[in-house]
């Protein structure tokens, strides 16, 4: 059986629904749009959608204010929420994440960006709907098997390589600081120097970049680590 999980879009200018909708459609999701927050509210309650698409800047009902709404409905509590920002909206993401919103995504993003972020939330939501390869360039990452591979050739990886290896291919095209590595992969409580995510940064790259001529994993200067891109 195949499942398809649906998303529904919310956003008002037309042409970038029809962006988002493509790239969804062809990666096998089904898509429903809505242009404003009471038609949101309306699609929501006939059809429940396996993930939302909420654009922050939306006529009428803020991105915000449904994003509260459908926090509050007991039937619509748990539906994921990616939040669609423009750039600069620095604090407005962080209200975004803290009304409730699972991931928000800056405008301009790659449509391999966007749809690689659906996975990862839906992935968390319900893990049979988000698939078990996670994909980038080069590389594959299996996660029920644990098992890596670049260029189809298998990586061995320790856990807190694979982990990192992990973090990186749920949110390619960010840049993360080491701070911002050892909270997710270490975990806030535990105290780890930062001198630490280096050291396994340069373990990951020894593994995945071993028989290759490339750098699959890019330093930043003075911001920290990502993936280099494709
Ligand atoms: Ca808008």
């Amino acid at each position: 059986m195949t499942l398809k999980p649906s998303i529904l879009i919310v956003e008002d200018e037309a042409a970038l629904t029809e962006m988002l909708r493509y790239n969804l459609e062809r990666e096998g999701f089904r898509v429903a749009a809505a242009s404003d927050g009471e038609e949101a509210l309306v699609s929501v309650s006939e059809t429940r959608p396996d993930l939302i698409l909420l654009d922050w800047m939306l006529p009428h009902l803020s991105g915000l204010d449904l994003c509260r709404q459908l926090r509050r409905g007991p039937s619509t509590r748990d539906i994921p929420i990616i939040m669609i920002t423009a750039r600069g909206e620095e604090s407005d993401k962080i209200r975004g994440l803290n009304t409730g919103a699972d991931d928000y995504v800056t405008k301009p993003f790659s449509p391999h960006e966007l749809v690689a972020r659906v996975r990862a939330v839906l992935r968390r939501s319900r893990p049979a709907l988000g698939g078990a390869t996670l994909r980038h360039g080069e590389l594959e990452m299996d996660l029920a098997a644990h098992r890596v591979r670049r260029a189809g050739r298998d990586v061995h990886l320790g856990p807190t390589e694979f982990r990192l290896l992990r973090h990186f291919m749920e949110h390619p095209g960010r840049v993360f600081s080491r701070e911002q590595l050892l909270d997710a992969v270490w975990g806030r409580d535990v105290e780890v120097e930062q001198r630490t995510v280096d050291v396994h940064i340069r373990r990951l790259r020894q593994a995945v970049n071993n028989g290759h001529d490339t750098d699959a994993i890019r330093t930043v200067r003075s911001a920290g680590y990502a993936l280099a891109e494709e």
